[in-house]
């Protein structure tokens, strides 16, 4: 199946909906799609004409009129938007592939396109318990390497037992526990900018001093009290 990528960086953020050029199923094709509208919607893009010059290719457009007819998705004048069962699949397919690369890129460290190919396999094969589990080992991340919104599921909020994290925000060290940070999650840049000033980065230890009143914290030879946030933004692995 040949797709037209356009001038695109194929990441999460928005890319084309085939991520492989041997994406050979017509399920898959249909997940490429959904998780196409999905990043779509979050540029602020749902018409049908920018959703269709996206999928030039002649059988992207077969399998979205298919997708119409099996009630994925619906048209209301020129926009596009997910149904029940759309949005469902789409928010899952999402699920999979975000915590997919938290995963390469920060335990397994692959680069950004690797594990970028990685997951647009993954996605379409895990199931939800392994995705569950993935979840519950990273620390329930709520964010994608590129920021992006994970949609929680049922094991971030019903904490899954049988898996013990790997990683886990900072928070849930005792005083006196210390951690090596495998990514930080805060949308702040100014946040990460002062953090990494002070030598909060991926790959440091970091100990905590103390919990209460308020967070102390401490890098190498220098510790700070920070904003009661920032110690569920950084995510650890215990050491
Ligand atoms: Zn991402
Ligand atoms: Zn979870």
């Amino acid at each position: 199946m040949k797709f037209n990528w356009g001038k695109r960086k194929p990441h999460c953020h928005i890319r084309g909906p085939f991520c492989h050029r041997e994406a050979e199923t017509r399920d898959r094709a249909i997940d490429e799609l959904l998780e196409f509208i999905w990043n779509l919607r979050e540029n602020g893009v749902s018409n049908l004409a920018d959703l269709q010059s996206e999928a030039s290719d002649p059988e992207a457009r077969d399998i979205l009129s298919y997708m119409e007819q099996e009630g994925l998705f619906a048209q209301e004048g020129d926009k596009v938007y997910l149904k029940e069962k759309g949005e469902e699949k789409a928010r899952e397919i999402i699920r999979r592939h975000r915590l997919t690369e938290r995963l390469l890129m920060e335990i397994f460290e692959l680069s950004e396109e690797e594990a970028e190919k990685e997951a647009c396999k993954l996605e379409h094969i895990l199931s939800p318990e392994v995705t569950d589990s993935v979840c519950t080992f990273l620390g329930h991340p709520p964010v994608c390497p590129h920021g992006k919104p994970i949609p929680p599921g049922k094991c971030c909020t019903a904490p899954e037992k049988s898996v013990k994290p790997l990683v886990m925000p900072l928070n849930d060290l005792d005083p006196g526990g210390e951690g090596r940070i495998v990514f930080i999650s805060s949308n702040f840049p100014a946040r990460l900018d002062k953090l990494s000033a002070l030598g909060v980065v991926p790959g440091s230890i970091i100990k905590v001093r103390q919990k209460k009143p308020s967070p102390i914290i401490q890098v190498g030879e220098t510790t700070v009290a920070v904003d009661p946030e920032i110690v569920h933004d950084i995510y650890v692995k215990a050491v």
